[in-house]
Protein backbone atom coordinates (compact mmCIF):
# COMPACT_ATOMS: atom_id res chain seq x y z
CA UNK A 1 0.00 0.00 0.00
CA UNK A 2 2.58 2.11 0.75
CA UNK A 3 5.64 3.77 -1.57
CA UNK A 4 8.76 4.48 -0.46
CA UNK A 5 12.13 6.33 -1.71
CA UNK A 6 15.07 6.29 -1.16
CA UNK A 7 15.55 2.80 -0.47
CA UNK A 8 18.33 1.84 1.94
CA UNK A 9 21.15 -0.22 1.20
CA UNK A 10 22.26 -2.89 2.73
CA UNK A 11 23.05 -2.71 6.44
CA UNK A 12 26.64 -3.91 7.49
CA UNK A 13 26.89 -3.35 11.61
CA UNK A 14 23.73 -4.69 13.41
CA UNK A 15 21.24 -3.03 14.91
CA UNK A 16 21.63 -1.97 18.12
CA UNK A 17 19.21 -3.42 20.95
CA UNK A 18 17.17 -0.78 22.82
CA UNK A 19 18.11 -2.53 26.62
CA UNK A 20 22.06 -1.64 25.60
CA UNK A 21 20.96 2.52 25.23
CA UNK A 22 18.60 1.86 27.98
CA UNK A 23 20.96 0.11 30.53
CA UNK A 24 23.71 3.10 28.90
CA UNK A 25 21.14 5.74 29.79
CA UNK A 26 20.94 5.11 33.41
CA UNK A 27 24.35 4.08 33.89
CA UNK A 28 25.56 7.15 32.29
CA UNK A 29 23.43 9.66 33.85
CA UNK A 30 20.92 10.69 30.39
CA UNK A 31 17.53 9.01 31.42
CA UNK A 32 16.01 7.43 34.23
CA UNK A 33 12.57 6.15 34.88
CA UNK A 34 10.57 8.94 36.38
CA UNK A 35 9.32 8.20 40.11
CA UNK A 36 11.67 5.43 40.35
CA UNK A 37 11.35 5.17 44.49
CA UNK A 38 7.66 4.97 44.05
CA UNK A 39 7.81 2.07 41.29
CA UNK A 40 7.81 4.42 38.08
CA UNK A 41 5.35 5.38 35.65
CA UNK A 42 4.80 3.29 32.25
CA UNK A 43 6.00 5.99 29.34
CA UNK A 44 7.24 8.94 31.86
CA UNK A 45 11.12 9.08 31.77
CA UNK A 46 13.72 12.11 33.48
CA UNK A 47 16.72 12.93 31.68
CA UNK A 48 19.73 13.25 34.00
CA UNK A 49 22.77 15.49 34.10
CA UNK A 50 24.25 14.19 30.30
CA UNK A 51 20.24 13.70 28.68
CA UNK A 52 19.90 17.16 29.33
CA UNK A 53 22.83 18.64 28.00
CA UNK A 54 22.17 16.09 24.94
CA UNK A 55 18.51 17.22 24.94
CA UNK A 56 19.73 20.77 25.00
CA UNK A 57 22.27 20.69 22.25
CA UNK A 58 19.43 18.85 20.08
CA UNK A 59 16.48 21.52 20.55
CA UNK A 60 19.13 24.27 19.97
CA UNK A 61 20.40 22.82 16.76
CA UNK A 62 16.94 22.30 15.26
CA UNK A 63 16.27 26.08 16.43
CA UNK A 64 19.45 27.21 14.52
CA UNK A 65 18.26 25.79 11.79
CA UNK A 66 14.77 26.52 11.66
CA UNK A 67 14.62 29.63 13.25
CA UNK A 68 17.60 31.56 13.27
CA UNK A 69 18.59 30.35 9.21
CA UNK A 70 15.81 31.53 7.77
CA UNK A 71 14.56 34.80 7.55
CA UNK A 72 10.97 33.87 6.86
CA UNK A 73 10.94 31.97 10.11
CA UNK A 74 10.35 32.66 13.47
CA UNK A 75 9.56 31.08 17.07
CA UNK A 76 6.86 30.87 19.83
CA UNK A 77 6.34 29.22 23.09
CA UNK A 78 2.67 28.23 23.49
CA UNK A 79 0.83 26.98 26.78
CA UNK A 80 1.03 23.26 27.81
CA UNK A 81 -3.14 24.26 29.01
CA UNK A 82 -5.35 25.96 26.43
CA UNK A 83 -8.71 27.30 26.05
CA UNK A 84 -10.81 23.74 25.54
CA UNK A 85 -12.95 24.65 22.30
CA UNK A 86 -9.15 24.42 21.20
CA UNK A 87 -9.57 20.67 20.91
CA UNK A 88 -12.69 20.45 19.92
CA UNK A 89 -12.03 22.85 16.57
CA UNK A 90 -8.69 20.60 16.37
CA UNK A 91 -11.23 17.48 16.03
CA UNK A 92 -8.84 16.01 18.78
CA UNK A 93 -11.94 15.40 21.33
CA UNK A 94 -13.81 13.67 18.47
CA UNK A 95 -11.46 11.76 16.51
CA UNK A 96 -7.86 11.63 18.96
CA UNK A 97 -8.77 7.83 19.40
CA UNK A 98 -6.68 4.90 19.31
CA UNK A 99 -8.68 1.49 18.50
CA UNK A 100 -7.49 -1.97 20.62
CA UNK A 101 -7.82 -5.13 19.94
CA UNK A 102 -7.53 -8.24 22.77
CA UNK A 103 -5.78 -11.47 22.44
CA UNK A 104 -8.31 -13.34 24.15
CA UNK A 105 -5.07 -15.97 25.09
CA UNK A 106 -2.18 -14.17 26.37
CA UNK A 107 -3.98 -11.03 26.83
CA UNK A 108 -2.02 -8.57 24.82
CA UNK A 109 -3.56 -5.33 23.40
CA UNK A 110 -2.69 -4.05 20.16
CA UNK A 111 -3.53 -0.99 18.07
CA UNK A 112 -5.70 -2.18 15.13
CA UNK A 113 -3.77 0.33 12.72
CA UNK A 114 -0.28 -1.61 14.08
CA UNK A 115 -1.47 -4.79 12.92
CA UNK A 116 -0.04 -6.58 9.97
CA UNK A 117 -3.22 -7.21 7.58
CA UNK A 118 -3.36 -10.87 7.54
CA UNK A 119 -3.32 -10.64 11.68
CA UNK A 120 -6.27 -8.06 11.34
CA UNK A 121 -8.03 -10.18 8.87
CA UNK A 122 -8.09 -13.57 10.77
CA UNK A 123 -8.20 -12.02 14.02
CA UNK A 124 -4.87 -13.79 15.12
CA UNK A 125 -2.46 -12.90 17.41
CA UNK A 126 1.19 -11.40 16.30
CA UNK A 127 2.90 -12.79 19.26
CA UNK A 128 1.40 -16.20 20.11
CA UNK A 129 -1.40 -16.84 17.67
CA UNK A 130 -4.25 -16.90 20.12
CA UNK A 131 -7.95 -15.44 18.73
CA UNK A 132 -8.01 -11.79 18.88
CA UNK A 133 -11.09 -10.02 20.18
CA UNK A 134 -13.10 -8.83 17.06
CA UNK A 135 -14.73 -5.15 18.46
CA UNK A 136 -12.19 -2.96 18.47
CA UNK A 137 -12.44 -0.72 22.23
CA UNK A 138 -11.62 3.01 21.52
CA UNK A 139 -9.59 5.70 23.88
CA UNK A 140 -9.82 8.83 23.78
CA UNK A 141 -5.69 10.15 24.00
CA UNK A 142 -6.26 13.46 25.71
CA UNK A 143 -5.10 14.35 29.26
CA UNK A 144 -7.78 15.33 30.97
CA UNK A 145 -7.18 18.65 34.00
CA UNK A 146 -9.40 20.74 35.67
CA UNK A 147 -8.87 24.37 36.06
CA UNK A 148 -10.29 26.40 39.08
CA UNK A 149 -10.52 25.46 42.59
CA UNK A 150 -14.39 25.77 43.58
CA UNK A 151 -15.98 22.27 42.80
CA UNK A 152 -19.01 22.64 40.44
CA UNK A 153 -17.15 25.78 38.73
CA UNK A 154 -14.02 23.64 37.59
CA UNK A 155 -13.40 23.58 33.43
CA UNK A 156 -12.58 20.75 32.14
CA UNK A 157 -9.63 20.88 29.97
CA UNK A 158 -6.48 19.19 28.26
CA UNK A 159 -3.32 19.01 28.35
CA UNK A 160 -2.25 19.66 24.58
CA UNK A 161 -2.57 16.40 22.79
CA UNK A 162 0.04 17.84 20.07
CA UNK A 163 1.83 21.18 20.56
CA UNK A 164 1.36 22.92 17.28
CA UNK A 165 -2.12 23.97 18.02
CA UNK A 166 -0.74 26.87 19.81
CA UNK A 167 1.18 28.20 16.64
CA UNK A 168 -2.17 28.53 15.15
CA UNK A 169 -3.79 30.14 18.21
CA UNK A 170 -1.10 32.70 17.51
CA UNK A 171 -0.86 32.37 14.41
CA UNK A 172 -2.77 36.36 14.10
CA UNK A 173 -0.75 38.00 16.56
CA UNK A 174 2.48 36.99 15.23
CA UNK A 175 1.20 38.32 11.72
CA UNK A 176 0.17 41.62 13.65
CA UNK A 177 3.66 41.93 16.01
CA UNK A 178 6.24 40.69 14.14
CA UNK A 179 6.37 42.39 10.12
CA UNK A 180 5.89 38.54 8.41
CA UNK A 181 4.33 38.16 5.46
CA UNK A 182 3.01 34.89 3.71
CA UNK A 183 4.60 32.73 2.72
CA UNK A 184 6.68 32.65 6.89
CA UNK A 185 6.66 29.96 9.29
CA UNK A 186 6.22 29.65 12.74
CA UNK A 187 8.55 26.94 14.74
CA UNK A 188 7.75 25.67 18.51
CA UNK A 189 8.88 23.18 20.36
CA UNK A 190 7.28 21.51 23.41
CA UNK A 191 5.92 19.39 25.62
CA UNK A 192 2.64 16.96 24.45
CA UNK A 193 0.65 14.84 26.55
CA UNK A 194 -1.15 11.50 25.33
CA UNK A 195 -2.81 9.07 27.56
CA UNK A 196 -1.19 5.98 24.97
CA UNK A 197 -2.76 2.80 25.96
CA UNK A 198 0.48 0.80 24.57
CA UNK A 199 3.37 3.01 25.77
CA UNK A 200 6.92 1.36 25.23
CA UNK A 201 9.96 0.65 24.00
CA UNK A 202 11.69 3.26 26.28
CA UNK A 203 11.33 6.64 24.63
CA UNK A 204 10.03 6.11 21.61
CA UNK A 205 6.24 5.82 22.45
CA UNK A 206 5.45 8.32 25.96
CA UNK A 207 2.85 9.89 27.58
CA UNK A 208 4.59 12.98 28.02
CA UNK A 209 6.93 13.85 25.25
CA UNK A 210 8.49 16.57 23.34
CA UNK A 211 7.50 17.40 19.60
CA UNK A 212 8.91 19.91 17.43
CA UNK A 213 6.71 21.58 14.74
CA UNK A 214 6.89 24.32 11.61
CA UNK A 215 3.70 25.29 10.61
CA UNK A 216 4.65 27.24 7.31
CA UNK A 217 1.94 29.64 5.52
CA UNK A 218 1.76 29.99 2.21
CA UNK A 219 -0.60 31.31 -0.80
CA UNK A 220 -2.66 28.17 -2.39
CA UNK A 221 -0.46 28.53 -5.82
CA UNK A 222 2.79 27.96 -3.45
CA UNK A 223 2.04 24.89 -1.81
CA UNK A 224 3.45 22.42 -3.88
CA UNK A 225 7.02 24.57 -4.00
CA UNK A 226 7.15 24.67 -0.31
CA UNK A 227 6.07 20.92 0.16
CA UNK A 228 8.69 20.19 -1.78
CA UNK A 229 10.93 22.47 -0.03
CA UNK A 230 10.34 21.52 3.33
CA UNK A 231 10.70 18.07 2.64
CA UNK A 232 13.84 17.69 1.56
CA UNK A 233 15.45 20.43 3.92
CA UNK A 234 13.82 17.75 6.95
CA UNK A 235 15.32 14.88 5.37
CA UNK A 236 18.58 16.78 4.29
CA UNK A 237 18.49 17.80 8.61
CA UNK A 238 18.17 14.86 9.35
CA UNK A 239 20.92 13.15 7.01
CA UNK A 240 23.66 15.82 8.99
CA UNK A 241 23.07 14.19 12.13
CA UNK A 242 23.13 10.49 11.34
CA UNK A 243 26.03 8.14 11.13
CA UNK A 244 24.01 5.52 9.16
CA UNK A 245 22.89 7.32 6.63
CA UNK A 246 21.28 4.30 4.50
CA UNK A 247 18.67 4.01 7.88
CA UNK A 248 16.56 6.54 7.01
CA UNK A 249 13.80 6.75 4.00
CA UNK A 250 10.76 8.35 3.35
CA UNK A 251 7.51 6.53 3.37
CA UNK A 252 4.59 8.31 1.38
CA UNK A 253 0.88 7.92 3.21
CA UNK A 254 -1.13 5.95 0.97
CA UNK A 255 -4.49 7.14 -0.37
CA UNK A 256 -6.41 5.35 2.07
CA UNK A 257 -4.17 6.83 4.81
CA UNK A 258 -4.63 10.59 3.52
CA UNK A 259 -6.52 13.31 5.42
CA UNK A 260 -9.52 14.73 3.54
CA UNK A 261 -7.51 17.53 2.81
CA UNK A 262 -4.32 16.70 2.00
CA UNK A 263 -2.61 16.03 -1.12
CA UNK A 264 0.34 14.07 0.03
CA UNK A 265 2.06 13.11 3.27
CA UNK A 266 5.35 11.59 3.84
CA UNK A 267 7.02 10.40 6.91
CA UNK A 268 10.57 10.58 7.70
CA UNK A 269 11.15 7.31 9.04
CA UNK A 270 14.55 5.49 10.90
CA UNK A 271 15.45 2.14 10.65
CA UNK A 272 16.33 0.28 14.49
CA UNK A 273 15.75 -3.03 16.06
CA UNK A 274 12.08 -1.86 15.93
CA UNK A 275 11.79 -2.20 12.60
CA UNK A 276 11.15 1.30 10.20
CA UNK A 277 9.71 3.55 12.05
CA UNK A 278 8.23 6.92 11.95
CA UNK A 279 10.33 9.93 13.22
CA UNK A 280 9.05 13.06 11.55
CA UNK A 281 5.74 13.70 9.42
CA UNK A 282 5.60 15.74 6.53
CA UNK A 283 1.83 17.11 6.25
CA UNK A 284 -0.22 19.32 3.60
CA UNK A 285 -2.63 20.77 5.37
CA UNK A 286 -4.45 23.33 3.42
CA UNK A 287 -6.42 25.61 5.08
CA UNK A 288 -7.95 23.04 7.46
CA UNK A 289 -6.22 24.50 10.60
CA UNK A 290 -6.93 28.26 10.34
CA UNK A 291 -10.30 28.06 8.94
CA UNK A 292 -11.76 25.66 11.92
CA UNK A 293 -10.40 28.03 14.14
CA UNK A 294 -12.19 31.02 12.22
CA UNK A 295 -14.89 28.88 12.38
CA UNK A 296 -15.01 28.04 16.12
CA UNK A 297 -13.50 31.29 17.28
CA UNK A 298 -15.59 33.23 15.32
CA UNK A 299 -12.52 35.56 14.53
CA UNK A 300 -11.40 36.15 11.13
CA UNK A 301 -8.13 34.68 10.53
CA UNK A 302 -7.87 35.34 6.72
CA UNK A 303 -4.77 36.90 4.77
CA UNK A 304 -4.39 40.09 3.20
CA UNK A 305 -1.91 40.29 0.98
CA UNK A 306 -0.09 43.85 1.24
CA UNK A 307 0.48 44.56 -2.31
CA UNK A 308 -2.42 42.61 -4.42
CA UNK A 309 -4.59 42.98 -1.42
CA UNK A 310 -5.84 39.81 -2.39
CA UNK A 311 -7.41 38.04 1.09
CA UNK A 312 -7.49 34.14 1.75
CA UNK A 313 -6.92 31.74 4.72
CA UNK A 314 -2.95 30.67 3.93
CA UNK A 315 -2.57 27.12 3.57
CA UNK A 316 -0.38 25.40 5.83
CA UNK A 317 2.84 23.39 5.19
CA UNK A 318 3.14 21.37 8.64
CA UNK A 319 6.87 19.45 9.30
CA UNK A 320 6.42 17.57 13.02
CA UNK A 321 8.80 15.39 14.74
CA UNK A 322 9.99 14.22 18.04
CA UNK A 323 12.66 15.56 20.47
CA UNK A 324 12.46 12.18 22.05
CA UNK A 325 12.76 10.11 18.95
CA UNK A 326 15.01 11.99 18.05
CA UNK A 327 17.31 11.37 21.16
CA UNK A 328 16.62 7.69 20.91
CA UNK A 329 17.31 7.26 17.10
CA UNK A 330 20.74 9.26 17.55
CA UNK A 331 22.16 7.06 20.56
CA UNK A 332 20.93 3.77 18.82
CA UNK A 333 22.55 5.65 15.72
CA UNK A 334 25.84 6.29 17.38
CA UNK A 335 26.07 3.32 19.93
CA UNK A 336 29.08 0.90 19.02
CA UNK A 337 31.26 -1.89 20.95
CA UNK A 338 34.47 -1.11 19.53
CA UNK A 339 36.71 -5.04 20.05
CA UNK A 340 39.82 -3.90 22.25
CA UNK A 341 42.84 -5.43 19.69
CA UNK A 342 44.30 -6.93 23.01
CA UNK A 343 41.47 -8.90 23.76
CA UNK A 344 40.31 -6.65 26.73
CA UNK A 345 36.70 -5.30 27.41
CA UNK A 346 35.36 -3.72 24.43
CA UNK A 347 35.41 0.13 24.01
CA UNK A 348 32.04 1.26 24.46
CA UNK A 349 31.57 4.47 22.22
CA UNK A 350 28.86 6.96 21.60
CA UNK A 351 29.94 8.35 18.41
CA UNK A 352 27.75 11.69 18.43
CA UNK A 353 28.62 14.71 16.29
CA UNK A 354 30.52 16.40 17.85
CA UNK A 355 28.12 19.48 17.66
CA UNK A 356 25.58 17.48 19.40
CA UNK A 357 27.77 15.88 21.99
CA UNK A 358 27.03 16.48 25.99
CA UNK A 359 30.36 17.07 26.64
CA UNK A 360 32.62 18.39 24.43
CA UNK A 361 36.21 18.02 26.10
CA UNK A 362 37.45 16.75 28.86
CA UNK A 363 41.33 18.02 30.68
CA UNK A 364 43.05 15.19 31.71
CA UNK A 365 45.95 15.87 34.29
CA UNK A 366 47.79 12.85 33.67
CA UNK A 367 49.00 12.40 37.21
CA UNK A 368 46.61 13.94 39.85
CA UNK A 369 49.70 13.90 42.39
CA UNK A 370 51.38 16.30 40.46
CA UNK A 371 50.88 19.56 41.85
CA UNK A 372 51.89 21.47 38.28
CA UNK A 373 50.02 19.26 36.21
CA UNK A 374 46.96 20.02 37.71
CA UNK A 375 46.89 23.75 37.97
CA UNK A 376 47.68 23.80 34.46
CA UNK A 377 45.05 21.13 33.64
CA UNK A 378 42.58 23.21 36.01
CA UNK A 379 43.19 26.79 34.60
CA UNK A 380 43.12 24.58 30.86
CA UNK A 381 39.36 23.90 31.79
CA UNK A 382 38.46 27.26 33.53
CA UNK A 383 38.96 28.73 30.40
CA UNK A 384 37.29 25.97 27.61
CA UNK A 385 34.04 26.25 30.10
CA UNK A 386 33.69 29.57 29.14
CA UNK A 387 33.16 28.21 26.01
CA UNK A 388 31.34 24.81 26.06
CA UNK A 389 30.79 22.26 28.18
CA UNK A 390 34.08 21.09 29.60
CA UNK A 391 34.85 18.22 32.33
CA UNK A 392 37.84 18.09 34.67
CA UNK A 393 38.40 14.34 35.63
CA UNK A 394 41.83 13.44 37.41
CA UNK A 395 40.03 10.10 39.08
CA UNK A 396 41.95 7.05 37.67
CA UNK A 397 44.49 5.86 34.89
CA UNK A 398 44.35 7.54 31.77
CA UNK A 399 42.98 5.00 29.28
CA UNK A 400 40.23 5.00 32.01
CA UNK A 401 39.94 8.22 31.89
CA UNK A 402 39.43 8.01 28.25
CA UNK A 403 37.38 5.14 28.63
CA UNK A 404 34.11 7.09 30.54
CA UNK A 405 34.33 10.14 27.91
CA UNK A 406 33.92 7.49 25.14
CA UNK A 407 30.87 6.00 27.11
CA UNK A 408 28.94 9.70 26.88
CA UNK A 409 30.21 10.89 23.62
CA UNK A 410 32.94 13.22 24.30
CA UNK A 411 34.50 14.15 20.92
CA UNK A 412 37.83 15.60 22.85
CA UNK A 413 40.14 14.45 25.37
CA UNK A 414 43.14 16.98 26.55
CA UNK A 415 45.94 15.62 27.97
CA UNK A 416 48.19 18.07 30.41
CA UNK A 417 51.87 15.98 30.75
CA UNK A 418 55.27 16.81 31.66
CA UNK A 419 56.06 18.49 28.06
CA UNK A 420 52.87 20.40 28.92
CA UNK A 421 55.22 22.43 31.52
CA UNK A 422 58.29 23.07 28.87
CA UNK A 423 56.33 23.75 25.85
CA UNK A 424 52.85 24.79 26.66
CA UNK A 425 51.43 22.30 24.13
CA UNK A 426 48.94 19.72 25.14
CA UNK A 427 48.00 16.44 23.17
CA UNK A 428 44.41 16.12 21.85
CA UNK A 429 42.87 12.93 21.56
CA UNK A 430 39.76 12.41 19.12
CA UNK A 431 37.37 10.20 20.06
CA UNK A 432 36.69 7.85 16.68
CA UNK A 433 40.19 7.63 14.92
CA UNK A 434 41.22 8.05 18.90
CA UNK A 435 44.65 9.68 16.73
CA UNK A 436 46.70 11.79 19.44
CA UNK A 437 48.07 15.32 18.10
CA UNK A 438 50.20 18.04 19.80
CA UNK A 439 48.53 21.61 19.97
CA UNK A 440 49.94 24.78 21.11
CA UNK A 441 47.56 25.98 24.31
CA UNK A 442 47.42 29.25 23.10
CA UNK A 443 45.15 27.59 19.36
CA UNK A 444 42.87 25.22 22.07
CA UNK A 445 39.82 27.41 22.50
CA UNK A 446 39.62 28.34 18.12
CA UNK A 447 40.61 24.58 17.38
CA UNK A 448 37.42 22.81 19.62
CA UNK A 449 35.30 25.51 18.58
CA UNK A 450 35.79 24.96 15.28
CA UNK A 451 35.01 21.04 15.50
CA UNK A 452 32.02 21.26 17.78
CA UNK A 453 30.03 24.34 16.35
CA UNK A 454 26.92 23.87 14.70
CA UNK A 455 27.70 23.85 11.00
P1 LIG B 1 2.46 7.34 15.93
O1 LIG B 1 1.73 6.88 14.67
O2 LIG B 1 3.80 6.73 16.11
O3 LIG B 1 1.57 7.27 17.16
P2 LIG B 1 1.71 10.00 15.26
O4 LIG B 1 1.52 9.91 13.78
O5 LIG B 1 0.50 9.99 16.13
O6 LIG B 1 2.76 8.88 15.74
P3 LIG B 1 2.21 12.78 15.31
O7 LIG B 1 0.94 13.11 15.99
O8 LIG B 1 2.31 13.08 13.84
O9 LIG B 1 2.59 11.26 15.58
O10 LIG B 1 3.41 13.44 16.11
C1 LIG B 1 4.57 13.97 15.49
C2 LIG B 1 5.81 13.34 16.06
O11 LIG B 1 5.78 13.32 17.49
C3 LIG B 1 6.02 11.86 15.67
O12 LIG B 1 6.61 11.77 14.39
C4 LIG B 1 6.95 11.39 16.76
O13 LIG B 1 8.31 11.73 16.48
C5 LIG B 1 6.49 12.18 17.97
N1 LIG B 1 5.60 11.38 18.81
C6 LIG B 1 4.28 11.14 18.63
N2 LIG B 1 3.78 10.38 19.62
C7 LIG B 1 4.82 10.15 20.47
C8 LIG B 1 4.94 9.45 21.71
N3 LIG B 1 3.89 8.86 22.26
N4 LIG B 1 6.15 9.40 22.31
C9 LIG B 1 7.23 10.00 21.76
N5 LIG B 1 7.18 10.69 20.60
C10 LIG B 1 5.98 10.77 19.96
Amino acid sequence: MTQTENKPEVNDTPLVPIEKIVSLCKRRGFVYPNSEIYGGVSGIYDFGPMGVELRNNIRRYWWWSMVQNHDNVVGIEGAIITHPRVWEASGHVENFVDKLVDCKKCKRRFRIDHLEPENLEQHKCPVCGGELTTEPRVFNLLMETYLGVVEGDRMKTYLRGEACQDIYLDYDNVLKSSRVQVPFGICQIGKAFRNEVTPGNFLFRQREFEQWDLQFFVHPDEMQKWFDYWKEFRYQWYLSILNHKDRIRFREHAPDELAHYAKQAYDIEYQTILGWQEWEGIHWRQDWDLSRHSQYSGQDLSYTDPNTKERYIPWIVETSGGVDRTFLNLLLDAYEEEPDPAGKEPRTVLRLNPMLAPVKVAVLPLQKNKEELVTTAKDIHKKLQRLMVSQYDDVQNIGRRYRRQDEIGTPYCVTIDFQTLDDQTVTIRERDSMTQQRIAISELPMYLLEHVSFK
